[in-house]
């Protein structure tokens, strides 16, 4: 489980978030959606602190990883990045290197240690999870730069998947690919989700109410910083709104 409390965010002086709460249950697809510029990729980042490549940025508030907090002084940022993966609108694998040493790249990074002997049934694994093994069983060693928008996708998420993540973030991860590339990204999502908890930020309501357990709504009003605005089951939410603001974003109005 992941519980972003309070959560503060700056550029500068500009202030976009304002004491952010969120728990985000293990087992459980949470959907964060909301209009342009009100916050969410930004929220995003602060839960696997990838907002402190940005200079400016300042952060106020907790994040707790099962009750540890990833900002506590003394915890290394690369311990919080491997537990908290990210998958990005654009499908970036390394173009250059091979399908295989893809999925693998993250386990350098994070220094972790795997066994040459058993890095092929990892490689299986996370590909197998990601719905990709089939496709590039035969061509392991082309490179990651060959593959379809969608499959390079469906790399990346292999390849976050590798280092064993507890939580994965994905910021749109289908908003550059077509429908079916879709569909079968949201399948490995609800997939994904009985072993990783996983956040995902999407303009698409149609699929945060295919892929979510749970919806937040974020929204900032002219000039102030963005925050949530209603939370609660996707049905509910999609359903039976409590907010009229919610009501309008869901239903297109907005
Ligand atoms: P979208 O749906 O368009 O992706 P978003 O909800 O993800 O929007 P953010 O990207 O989180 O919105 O942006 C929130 C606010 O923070 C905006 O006002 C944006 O201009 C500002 N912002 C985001 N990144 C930076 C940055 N690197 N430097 C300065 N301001 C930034
Ligand atoms: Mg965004």
């Amino acid at each position: 489980t992941l519980e972003a409390r309070r959560i503060s965010c700056w550029f500068g002086d500009h202030k976009v978030l304002e004491r952010v709460s969120l728990t985000m249950p293990a087992g459980q697809v949470t959907a964060l959606i909301g209009p342009s510029g009100c916050g969410k990729s930004t929220f995003l980042r602060t839960l696997n602190r990838m907002h402190e490549l940005v200079p400016s940025a300042s952060l106020a508030g907790e994040v707790l990883l099962d009750g540890e907090d990833i900002y506590a002084r003394g915890r290394r940022l690369t311990e919080a990045r491997r537990r908290i993966g990210m998958v990005f609108q654009k499908p970036n694998p390394f173009p250059a290197m091979s399908i295989y040493d893809n999925v693998t790249a993250g386990l350098k990074l994070t220094g972790q240690r795997v066994r040459e002997s058993s890095k092929d049934a990892l490689v299986e694994e996370c590909l197998t999870k990601a719905g990709l093994w089939k496709e590039v069983r035969a061509r392991l060693r082309q490179p990651g730069g060959a593959l379809s928008g969608g499959q390079q996708q469906r790399l990346c998420i292999a390849r976050s998947l590798a280092v064993r993540p507890k939580v994965l973030l994905m910021d749109e991860p289908c908003s550059a690919l077509d429908p079916t590339s879709t569909r079968r990204i949201e399948e490995t999502i609800r997939e994904l989700a009985h072993e990783v908890t996983i956040v995902i930020v999407t303009h698409n309501m149609q699929q945060a109410a295919r892929v979510s357990d749970q919806c937040a709504f974020f929204l900032a009003e002219q000039g102030t910083p963005g925050g949530i605005v209603e939370h609660g089951p996707t049905t509910a939410m999609f359903g039976n709104p409590t907010d009229p603001r919610t009501a309008d974003y869901v239903e297109g109005r907005f």
